[in-house]
């Protein structure tokens, strides 16, 4: 990987998404191999939305490899409730630690901040934008369960707010896939994005209905629908509830089907559907570490790939 930061996956080729994979899957299987290599390294977390996995998962990365981390916590705990801007903020931080985290509620503002350092930062999600870290570890999970080439793919829920689903989506471009959109009309995939994908030469179909496509899926990734990125709360209330599954919808699907969801679940995906083996979430949760520990060795570290 030649990055200086990872902000989208439009900036990741194949083979940068194959170096990240196949560094993964090494570390997976013997975790021991890189345990402590990064001792004395320092992860700047910095967190302005809600996180648990993004956020816990990347501490356990960084500490399995030996590294600590120092975490500017809560929002309203620090010089941002004062007004900092962004760019001091990061450029302060920069200064203490190997490399940078970010989420933010703003589009856009993985890119802005990347600007003001030189340590790696790396997004971990920029509002309605993009959640590249996300993606690594779903195309991990789908290389895993279905392979990645000549795959059909369902992404169904918020396709609009959904910063995972813009981000999977132009990853899986690298590969040969079809690409199934299903949600309601109102939060279909903003158009630029659906111009890209056909630019960039990739079979997409939109649907209003799971049940037209839900037997030809070899992966359905399910998502929440992103209330707080809703301007009108009645707008969410319109289509809230909507699209959920449970074991009855699944009756159409293929045995080899791989339910995944980026998580946290509300009520899409009914409890019922955990015990089958078409559910994969929590399994997808897990790989967040052995990818982030694959990434932060691959930013951080002298590996030549
Ligand atoms: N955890 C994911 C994200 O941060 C998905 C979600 O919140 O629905 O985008």
């Amino acid at each position: 990987m030649r990055h200086d930061h990872l902000i989208t996956s439009k900036q990741l080729s194949r083979e940068d998404i194959e170096t990240v994979l196949d560094r993964a899957a090494e570390i997976a299987a013997e975790p021991e191999a890189v345990a402590g290599t990064y001792e004395g390294t320092l992860l700047g977390l910095l967190f302005y939305e809600p996180s648990t996995r993004t956020k816990m998962s990347f501490e356990t990365a960084m500490k399995r490899l030996g590294g600590d981390v120092v975490d500017m916590g809560a929002v309203e705990s620090s010089s941002v409730s004062k007004g900092e801007t962004l760019a001091d903020t990061v450029r302060v931080i920069e200064g203490y630690t190997d490399a940078l985290v970010l989420r933010h509620p703003r589009e856009g503002a993985a890119t802005m901040a990347s600007e003001f350092v030189d340590v790696p930062l790396i997004n971990a999600g920029d509002g309605a934008g993009h959640h590249p870290t996300q993606t690594l570890l779903d195309l991990y999970t789908i290389r895993e369960n279905a392979g990645l080439d000549d795959l059909t793919i369902g992404i169904m829920g918020d396709l609009k707010y959904g910063r995972t689903v813009h981000s999977l989506a132009y990853a899986l471009t690298n590969f040969d896939t079809t690409q199934h959109f299903i949600s309601p009309t109102s939060l279909q995939l903003p158009r630029e994005v659906v111009y890209d994908l056909h630019q960039r030469g990739t079979s997409i179909k939109e649907h209003e209905d799971l049940a037209a496509v839900l037997e030809t899926l070899d992966v359905l990734y399910v998502t929440r629908i992103q209330q707080e990125r809703f301007p009108d709360k009645e707008e969410y209330r319109k289509v809230a509830g909507q699209y959920q599954i449970d074991v009855e919808t699944l009756e159409a699907a293929r045995d080899e089907l791989t339910i995944m969801h980026p998580l946290p679940r509300v009520n899409e995906i009914a409890p019922e559907v955990d015990g089958t083996e078409y559910a994969t979430y929590f399994e997808q949760a897990h790989n967040g570490i052995p990818v982030r520990m694959a990434l932060l060795d691959l930013f951080l570290g002298e590996t030549d790939e």
